[in-house]
Order: C-alpha cells, then sequence, then structure tokens
C-alpha cells in the first residue's frame, strides 16, 4: 500500500505549541498541541513535541509518511535554524531550534517567523496561488510581514528581511513608544494594540457619546471595539479609519519597494473588512506614486485563522524544491 507524504506544520506560540500532519494539497489529517509556556529548557521542550508528534502520526488513519517538519516561531531565522532573542517564548538568547531538533529526526527541518510562514502558506494554499509577487500583512497584537519576489519569500542576508511593523510611519521623538524600544513604529498605529491606542486618543480628544467611554484599556480589545464600531459607535468607527488610513499610507511605500501584485491582509483585526479595508484602499491609492495606481490588489488573506500557522508552516517544507 502507498504511503500517503505528510509535511509536519508545527507553530510555535507563546502559550501553545501546535502542530498538524498536512499533505501536499492542504489537508491537514491531525492536529495537536503541546503547553509551550511549560517547559524553559528548549532540549526538554523538542524532546517532548517531538514524542508528542509520533503519537499523533500514529492515531492517523491514513497510512502516512512523514517528509520534513515546517516550524514558525517569533524571531524565526532560517539562515541559521535559529530563535533569535523573542520576547515571548520561555527561551531566551539564540537558540538553535533546528539543530536540536535535527538530533531527534534526519529529515529536514526548516524554521521561519510566522510571518513569513504565512507568506509561504498563502502562496501554496491560499490567495497567491499563481503569484510571483505579493505581499502578506499579519494583523494580530503586533503587525507582521512577509514579501515573495520572483516566486521567493525574501529572508535578506541575516534572515530578518521583511519587518515593517517596525518602520517608522511618524518619525521624531514625541511619537508612540514601542514594544522595540523605538518610537512611531507602523505596529503601535496598525495592530490590535495599536487599534486600542488610537481609540483612546480619539476618545480624550473628541466630546462624541461612546459606550466604550466606560471601559478601560485593559478591558478594550478589538472585537469590542469592533462590534461598537459595527452598531454605529462614532470613536470605534474613527479608530478603525485611523488605523486602515495609517495602513494604508504605509502600504504606498511597500508597493514602490516591490511592485507587488497584490498585498494580502491576515489576522484579526483583516476580519473587520470594510471598516479597515475601504480606509486602507483609500489612503494607499491617493499616495501611490503615478505608475503603480489601480494596479494594486488589496485582498484578504484566503487561509483561515484556524489553519493558517499549521499551513503556512508546512508549507515550508512543500515549497522546499519549487
Ligand atoms: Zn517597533
Amino acid at each position: 500500500m502507498t504511503k500517503k507524504e505528510v509535511a509536519v506544520g508545527i507553530d510555535i506560540g507563546a502559550t501553545n505549541t501546535v502542530f498538524g500532519f498536512v499533505d501536499s494539497l492542504g489537508n491537514i489529517l491531525g492536529e495537536e498541541r503541546i503547553k509551550t509556556s511549560q517547559y524553559d529548557e528548549i532540549e526538554v521542550f523538542v524532546a517532548a513535541l517531538y514524542e508528542k508528534i509520533l503519537l499523533t502520526s500514529q492515531k492517523i488513519k491514513d497510512n502516512i509518511t512523514i517528509v520534513g517538519f515546517g516550524i514558525g516561531a517569533p524571531m524565526g531565522n532560517i539562515n541559521k535554524g535559529t530563535i533569535e532573542y523573542s520576547a515571548s517564548l520561555p527561551w531566551k538568547g539564540i537558540v538553535p531550534i533546528a539543530e536540536i531538533f535535527g538530533r531527534h529526526t534526519n529529515l529536514p527541518v526548516i524554521i521561519t517567523n510566522d510571518a513569513n510562514a504565512a507568506a509561504v502558506g498563502e502562496m501554496v494554499f491560499g490567495g497567491a496561488k499563481g503569484m510571483t509577487d505579493f505581499v502578506v500583512i499579519t494583523l494580530g497584537t503586533g503587525l507582521g510581514s512577509g514579501f515573495v519576489i520572483n516566486g521567493k519569500l525574501v529572508y535578506g542576508h541575516d534572515g530578518f528581511a521583511g519587518e515593517i511593523g517596525h518602520t517608522a510611519i511618524r518619525p521624531g521623538p514625541s511619537n508612540r513608544e514601542c514594544g522595540c524600544g523605538r518610537k512611531g513604529c507602523l505596529e503601535t498605529y496598525v495592530s490590535a494594540t495599536g487599534l486600542k491606542r488610537s481609540l483612546l486618543k480619539i476618545m480624550a480628544d473628541s466630546m462624541e457619546p461612546s459606550e466604550l467611554r466606560k471601559l478601560s484599556f485593559e478591558e478594550l480589545d478589538a472585537e469590542i471595539i469592533y462590534n461598537a464600531a459595527i452598531k454605529g459607535d462614532y470613536i470605534a468607527k474613527m479608530a478603525f479609519t485611523h488605523t486602515g488610513m495609517m495602513l494604508g499610507f504605509k502600504l504606498a511605500d511597500v508597493v514602490a519597494h516591490t511592485n507587488p501584485e497584490a498585498i494580502f491582509l491576515f489576522g484579526g483585526l483583516a476580519l473587520a473588512r470594510d471598516l479597515i479595508f475601504e480606509p486602507a484602499k483609500q489612503y494607499m491609492e491617493e499616495n501611490l506614486l503615478g505608475i503603480y495606481k489601480g494596479k494594486v490588489k488589496l485582498l484578504p488573506s484566503e487561509l483561515s485563522i484556524q489553519n493558517a500557522a499549521v499551513l503556512g508552516a508546512s508549507s515550508l517544507i512543500w515549497s522546499m524544491n519549487k
């Protein structure tokens, strides 16, 4: 009986590490997770993860054979196979995770950051199938980005290309402080946290009534602001407009850098659809250099939020020989 080839897609997050067995068409044949935060030592974590992967693979009904392991993780470096100085994971400094993983298997192990994995996932399984030049922007607690140029994901000299979340949208010393220690980064405006920060600023400057005025910064989240905006709350709508506007300005620059066919938005904020897409489109178009106007598609990701991380990580293996 012929065995079905699967790649293991592994998404390492601060709380959970989720993995799935993905065939070349993007079907997930089985999925499991372990608690990342339980493991202070990377060697112990990798051993536990590998054991759980083997155990789970035995429960899958299809007769499978694993062809490789793709890993998406914050600060994942594909050139070196390392996770470097992640603020959210339990392991400090430079962690040689591909080498440690390699002690358990001779199969290929590829690691990159989660936004790059999302971009490869969009190319292999999502809306960017057949495209050679596109950008994926992931909008979560922060803002990540992956650039595909001439059909290849751009990694850069040190493996960290495409960090537009930490390019300045408002340069200057009096601007919003970012978690990276700098000021005025795009991520401080265009992310779930940025949306909250803008909401409070708009609230402070406006006399308009809003049900959100009762809530503290800790109580607010993007979903609450979204629900208020849908019900017509002026302040909530303004917060989305402002967020989309800042994104649109930056995307006009992004287009000038790489001349993409499309830009895909992925993640929680992208689910707000028109609230974020309309202003982003408008301000991108207004600020584009003439030669690009009307030519760049701004699209929602075609990967579901639930599966994207595992699909994206597995696609690192499936795209290996392309
Ligand atoms: Zn920053």
